[in-house]
């Protein structure tokens, strides 16, 4: 699915100076940020991966391991909600959605008022001014209302997948 939000995501990011830049020693921090947002949407937190090397590379979800990549360059606030925020909308409501959309966004958004990186007023001005989109929900809570059918059909799926998985075991 074309990803059209995500260009404009990044340079809305690197306005933010302050976040985006590298701010801890190791990949610790970041981790448990990862975890505890993951636990406000009730998603297991996936393993969190630190890479070490500065240079080359990028962070990144990968959905099928459930696993997050993270550049030491990246070992910031910002930017490992950012990557939760991709765990939670790919546990929650599948792959089946433009990586960096509106639902995406409207997580990413929480997750950033929540953990105080800015003011959710000052966050929602500066993302409007880009054009970036995001759905209503404004929590966990209404995340799950609003989007509760896909949060049913992804559950299904997943759990059929375990299911074909165990069965094809010999
Ligand atoms: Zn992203």
């Amino acid at each position: 699915m074309r990803d059209v939000q995500q260009q404009t995501v990044y340079k809305w990011e690197g306005e933010w100076e302050a976040w985006v830049t590298r701010e801890f020693l190791t990949v610790s921090r970041p981790r448990e940020l990862v975890r505890r947002a993951c636990k406000r949407y009730r998603v297991p937190p996936p393993v969190v991966k630190g890479h070490h090397r500065v240079t080359g590379g990028t962070s990144f979800y990968e959905p099928n391991l459930h696993r997050i990549e993270l550049r030491k360059r990246h070992w910031n606030v910002a930017i490992a909600l950012h990557e939760a925020a991709h765990a939670i909308t790919d546990w929650l409501i599948g792959p089946d959605q433009p990586a960096h959309g509106p639902e995406w966004m409207a997580v990413y958004l929480d997750l950033l008022a929540t953990y105080k990186v800015a003011p959710r007023v000052a966050l929602e001005a500066s993302a409007r001014a880009h054009g970036i989109r995001w759905s209503r929900a404004a929590g966990p809570r209404e995340f799950k209302r609003l989007h509760k059918r896909r949060i049913r059909v992804a559950r299904r799926e997943r759990e059929n997948r375990a299911r074909y998985k165990r069965a094809s075991r010999v």
